[in-house]
């Protein structure tokens, strides 16, 4: 058993005074932190939390999550952390299967959380986390003192495009490590500031939490990415580094030129690849991207790449972190370089498995992701396993197809999938949303591909749809393209 301090009493004692949480409407000193996250530590205890308990936080982004997310860890309470956009079926899967004692919501999520609980027949209760009782300090005695490296932190749930979602567990000593291997990665400045507009309850948004305590780092949180806010924040509040995705980084660069401070020191780009494009375009700007590659399981990024090397490496999520180590097998042997296979990690920030669920991962992870490293060691994401198709005994990633339909003028968005067929065993079929701006035809839609792609490869039917499926995270759910056709909805 490895124990340290509580990582925010530490904090409030080296730097009481310094900013932790910075809000556009409220700042917390690391000492107001501790105060406000341990007079809720006390309401928990006084509503009957215990440690061990699951006890799940259905919010937004608001200071209240940070406070409740630390009151949790001085009990040893875990937090089960929901995505606010799932339906109430979904609530109600997830809180059931994460066996919840308390459900906590913020005021835009209670009303949901309340009517997801009503239909169900156990016993869980909701509380607005704005109304958690804060109960002062002299009744509270058996707040922890020492984090258990060892003890389980936090569930989250992985979105579910592949399958049921299921509950990643994290100790504390994977968001730990999560938290050094990013610092030994991108440097840490004394006059670090991030920024955070992702949301709390994914472990992209949540790991800024734990930099936050770990560091000493102020953070400033937003709701949600809001253009004009996070220019402010970066022009005119010191802001040094940010974590997005890459919708956020092609609409931050649509207010051209950004003129950023040169103390800002880039943006941390996860969740999935970043067009070509997009990358020159942030590099004219002087927008320093770092890509990255992670999952829930990895506790947030495992590998990144520095921007360095982006235009050497194009499309590259860069090399497994200091205490980290990425591998490609292939048939059960790594593969040799630049064959495509499935990646597999290992590290102190991947998690030891899901909630419910026999695997332990005491070895490698396999990801269920595709992909291959180059000679100089540079991971290449290709695909998801589930997802891939062969065609006639080939290969089809219908993410590299996806990439080329998304090029074509009058192509919104794009989403790929295989399809029985006679011949070939299976095909890859095209679903396509077209965008307001350009008129687009079938038959360009395939002359453009059949210029691009070979010939396995160009979808055999394309479908003009209104909308791809997409789950809570907003990600494609590729399983659910085909119920378009079935469901009407398309041309
Ligand atoms: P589920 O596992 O339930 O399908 P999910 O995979 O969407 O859900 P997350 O943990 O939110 O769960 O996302 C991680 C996934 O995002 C990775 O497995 C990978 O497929 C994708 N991803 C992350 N980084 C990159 C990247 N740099 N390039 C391509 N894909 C990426």
């Amino acid at each position: 058993m490895t124990e340290i301090p509580h990582w925010l009493d530490k904090q409030a004692q080296l730097h009481p005074n310094a900013h932790a949480i910075e809000s556009p409407d409220e700042v917390l000193t690391f000492r107001q932190l501790q105060e406000l996250s341990q007079q809720i530590a006390g309401g928990l205890y006084k509503l009957g939390v215990q440690e061990g308990d699951h006890i799940a936080i259905l919010s937004g982004n608001h200071i209240n999550f940070a406070a409740f997310i630390h009151a949790a860890s001085y009990i040893g309470a875990i937090v089960v952390c929901l995505n606010t956009r799932l339906t109430e079926k979904e609530l109600q899967f997830q809180l059931r299967d994460a066996k919840v004692s308390q459900c906590f919501a913020d005021n835009d999520n209670y009303m949901k959380g309340a009517r997801a609980l009503k239909e169900m027949s156990d016993a869980i209760s909701i509380t607005n986390v704005d109304e958690i009782p804060r109960v002062e300090k002299e009744t509270y005695e058996q707040f922890k003192e020492f984090i258990d490296m060892d003890e389980i932190f936090t569930m989250m749930y992985t979105s579910g495009t592949t399958g049921n979602p299921k509950a990643v567990m994290h100790t504390y000593g994977n968001h730990w490590f999560s938290a050094v291997a990013s610092s030994l990665n991108l440097g840490l400045d004394t006059n670090d500031k991030w920024l955070a507009c992702l949301p709390l309850f994914h472990v992209g948004g949540f790991s800024l939490l734990i930099k936050n305590v770990v560091y000493g780092m102020p953070i400033v949180l937003l709701e949600r990415f809001d253009l004009h806010l996070v220019h402010k924040q970066i022009k005119n509040n010191q802001v040094t580094l940010i974590s997005i995705v890459t919708v956020m980084l092609q609409r931050m660069l649509k207010e051209k030129p950004l003129n950023y401070p040169s103390s800002f020191r880039g943006a941390l780009l996860g969740g999935g690849p970043v067009p070509k494009t997009l990358l020159h375009e942030a590099d004219s700007e002087n927008l320093p991207v770092f890509q990255s590659y992670g999952l829930t399981e990895t506790s947030s990024q495992i590998a990144t790449l520095s921007p360095s090397d982006s235009f050497r490496k194009l499309g590259s999520a860069g090399k497994a972190l200091g205490p980290a180590t990425l591998k490609v097998f292939k048939d059960g042997t790594p593969a040799p370089p630049n064959v495509v296979g499935e990646i597999h990690v290992k590290g102190p920030m991947v998690a030891k498995g899901y909630f419910g669920h026999p695997s332990v991962n005491d070895d490698y992870f396999a990801t269920g992701d595709l992909g291959y490293l180059d000679e100089e060691g540079f991971l290449f994401v290709v695909d998801r396993v589930k997802d891939m198709l062969i065609s006639g005994g080939e290969n089809v990633y219908p993410a590299e197809i996806e990439s080329v339909l998304t090029q074509i003028k009058g192509v919104q968005e794009a989403g790929v999938t295989g399809t029985a067929h006679k011949e070939w065993g299976e095909v890859p079929i095209a679903f396509i949303v077209k965008s307001n701006l350009d008129e687009v035809t079938k038959e360009q839609v395939t002359a453009f591909c059949q210029n691009r792609l070979a010939s396995f490869k160009v979808p055999h039917t394309i479908h003009f749809v209104s909308e791809l499926p997409r789950n809570a995270s907003n990600k494609l759910v590729r399983r659910k393209l085909k119920d378009l056709i079935d469901g009407g909805g398309y041309e």
